[in-house]
This record gives C-alpha cells, structure tokens and sequence, in this order.
C-alpha cells in the first residue's frame, strides 16, 4: 500500500517526526484517525478468543492497544532508533512502568542525584516501601556510579540534562560500568528530545519521555513515553502497563502526533531562543551563576555533537539576594508565566526550591544544590527580544526596589 511509510529508517529525524510508524488507513486519511474507542468488536467468539490467546493479531481493549497510540508508539521509537515504544498517561506513568515491571524487592537502583522531584519521591519513599533499594549517586563523574553498583543492581537511572541544574551525565561511561554488572540503564530525555539526543547511541536500553513537554509541545496533554527493545516494551505492556494501567488515552495520542510534526522546526526555535536568553542572563548584574549548556564554559560542550546536538531550551540561574528577590522577580514579569512544565509555546518560569523540587527534603535540596536563589525558566517560541524584554523590566523593577529599601531603613516600603 502506497501509504504504508513504517519501514523508511533512513528518513532523517524531520521526516520521522511528520512519516515515522505511518499505518495504511482504509480510507487514505492524511492525518491519523482518532480511534477514540474502548473496547474492539470480534466478529465471531473464535476470533475473540483467539485474539486473547495471543493467536491472531487485532485489538481488543485501549489499555491493551489502540491504533492511535500505537501510531504515536512506532513514531517516538523509531525517532529515538529503538524497535518499540509504550505510551503512557504521564511521564511518571512511564517511570514507573518501566521500572518496576523489571525490580522486585531485595533489587537495588543507582540514580542520579540530581533528578525530576517527582522521580526522587518515587525512587526515595515508594520505592522503599516495596523492599527496593535506591542509592543517589553525582553521576557526573562516573566512576561513582561503580562505587555504588552491587550485585543486586539491577538498573541505573539517569537523567541528563539533570534537573534543575542541568548538570551532564556521560550516558556511554556510565552505561558501560552498569552493563559490567548487567544492570539495565535508563535515561530521561524530557529535556533533549530525540532530536538533540538519542541515549541508545550511548548504551541506553531504556528511553523515557514526560510527552507534556516538547514532543507534544502545545501544553494541552499531560503523557509519557517509554522506548526499547520489543521484549522490554512487550514485558512492560503485558505487565505494569496492563495490569497498573497508566496507558494513554487515544485522544492525548492524537495530540501528539499532531504535535510532532513541528518538533524539528520548534527544538531549532527554542535552541535559538535559549542561547539569546542565557546570553543575556550572563551579563546581569544580579545573577550570580548561569546554568545552561548552550554556554561556551559549559560541561556539555565536552558532548556537545557526540551525545548532545543542542542545548534545549531549559536554563536555570541563581540571583544575588535571598528567596524574597527571586519570587519578587517572577512576580513582576508580564510576558513570562510562572508555572512549572517546560517544552511549551509559552515561556515558562519557577522556583525550583518552592515548587518542582518541593518534594526533595531540605537536606536533600541542599546536597543537589537546589538553593533558594535558583530560578528556572523554559524558553518558549515568543520572539526573543519579547523575553529579553520583560526579563529586563522585572530585574528592574525587584533590585531597585531592593536598593530603596536599603536606603531607607526604618520607613515602610511597598512592594506592590
Ligand atoms: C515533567 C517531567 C517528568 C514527569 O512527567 P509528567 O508528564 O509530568 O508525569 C519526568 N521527567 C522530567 C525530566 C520531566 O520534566
């Protein structure tokens, strides 16, 4: 059939996020049908019963398979370069189901230190409550990756560009060192997308994605993704995905595949973006620190056309002053939006400490140097200037505020 594109794996990756995983339609629809459906009719009790016999392909329940997620499936692994995917209700939903369908209790899991608060409460008080060990290690030296692996290792976690200080994690190193002890590793690529990183090139046997941020793109779906081999995507549907159920739902797929087609178009806008931004953050004379792997003096740039093709458009930066200045700033900006999530239209701003990272304890946020100064912005698509601009007026509208006040010790200050 002229329309069935599912095997072209030379496409190049802008191809791939229009063409990718392509089924025929009857009809010739351009555009993915919406199967929003529950359940699947058999045409006979013979073929139902031998649909759930594993003996004749076909659908038969959405939490089992449903042809626009699957659609959604194929297009995200074969972007990432792995043979199958699983779609998910959140990106914690494919955190979760990726892991505990391969741990059990007495298992241990290394992680990264410094990860997606959401990600340390699981790995740091569920995880505990079912018997498996989790250790939080500085991946950015990997050689402390092999100080903590055991003999009941069974997976690695990394997330690199690592929230929220996008600190850089050599997947290869570390991947090599769990593979001596034959841990599965596992990298969150939220921040990258598989245009500016595809871990399986560096050992990855697992590949997930909080889907609500770049690959949808259009901050209307909150979903997941998981990528690896067809026997890892089959155990996690037949088990943690099947039976917890954390599957997405048809119409968030839908989203999606509509949102991929810009994928490629929208990453090179808010790499361009970002840099402009960070570019000016450095010269502030607030902002004491500039976390952003776009920047020259970056440890990214060491990976940087290896690992990495890009800097994403995630920055965070540290002001002079106390938590006070920083929430003042966010609360003076115009343009920019306080919320958390990142990879959308709009830009996004937000205090790591009170908010993504909440869950960490104080002590917890101290060691991964989540201070309470640390601002994080997600630049969106809005012309660069535009950002500059409001970033610019917030500044000063909170330090010279801050110099009044100092000023006029004693006399009542409004702050607005
Ligand atoms: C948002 C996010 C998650 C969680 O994804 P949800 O879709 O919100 O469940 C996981 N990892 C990273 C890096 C994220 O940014």
């Amino acid at each position: 059939m002229r329309n069935n594109k599912n095997q072209k794996s030379q496409w190049q990756p802008a191809t791939m996020t229009i063409h990718g995983g392509k089924q025929p339609d009857q009809h010739g629809a351009l555009v993915a049908p919406l199967y929003q459906t529950a359940t699947f009719a058999f045409n006979t009790t013979a073929e139902g019963s031998a649909r759930f016999a594993g003996e004749e392909s076909g659908y038969i329940y959405s939490r089992l398979g449903n042809p626009t997620t699957n659609e959604l499936e194929a297009r995200v692994a074969q972007l990432e370069g792995f043979p199958a995917g699983a779609a998910c209700a959140t990106g914690m939903g494919a955190v979760s189901a990726a892991m505990l369908a391969f741990l059990q209790q007495g298992d241990h899991v290394v992680v990264a230190d410094a990860i997606y608060g959401c990600s340390f409460a699981l790995f740091s008080h569920l995880f505990k409550k079912f018997g498996i060990e989790v250790e939080f290690v500085d991946m950015t030296d990997a050689e402390n990756v092999r100080g903590a692996m055991r003999d009941n290792t069974k997976m690695v976690f990394i997330e690199t560009p690592a929230n929220p200080h996008l600190k850089i994690i050599d997947i290869a190193a570390v991947a090599a060192i769990a593979h001596e002890r034959q841990a599965r590793v596992i990298v969150d690529n939220t921040f990258m997308t598989p245009l500016l990183q595809q871990p399986r090139k560096q050992g990855a046997d697992l590949v997930i994605h909080s889907a609500t941020k770049f690959l949808n793109g259009h901050g209307d779906v909150v979903a997941g993704l998981i990528c690896g081999s067809a026997e890892d995507i089959e155990m996690i549907k037949s088990t943690t995905l099947k039976d917890m159920g954390a599957t997405m739902s048809p119409h968030d797929a839908w989203l999606i595949l509509r949102g991929l087609k810009t994928l490629d178009v929208r990453m090179e806008r808010h790499c361009q973006n970002a840099v402009k931004v960070a570019e000016y953050l450095v010269q502030q004379p607030f902002v004491r620190d500039v976390y952003f792997p776009g920047l020259p003096d970056h440890p990214a740039q060491r990976l940087m056309g290896t690992q990495m093709h890009g800097s994403g458009a995630v920055i965070a930066f540290e002001l002079h002053g106390d938590s006070q200045d920083a929430q003042r700033l966010l609360d003076y900006l115009e343009l920019i939006t306080i919320a958390v999530s990142l990879g959308d239209a709009e830009t996004l701003i937000q205090h790591p400490a009170s908010m993504t990272h909440s869950p960490y304890s104080a002590e917890a946020r101290a060691r991964a140097g989540i201070s309470e100064t640390l601002i994080r912005i997600a630049v969106g698509l809005e012309a660069a200037d535009d950002i500059i601009n409001d970033l610019a007026q917030a500044f000063a509208k909170t330090f010279v505020i801050d110099n009044t006040k100092e000023q006029q010790q004693g006399e009542t200050v409004s702050y607005g």
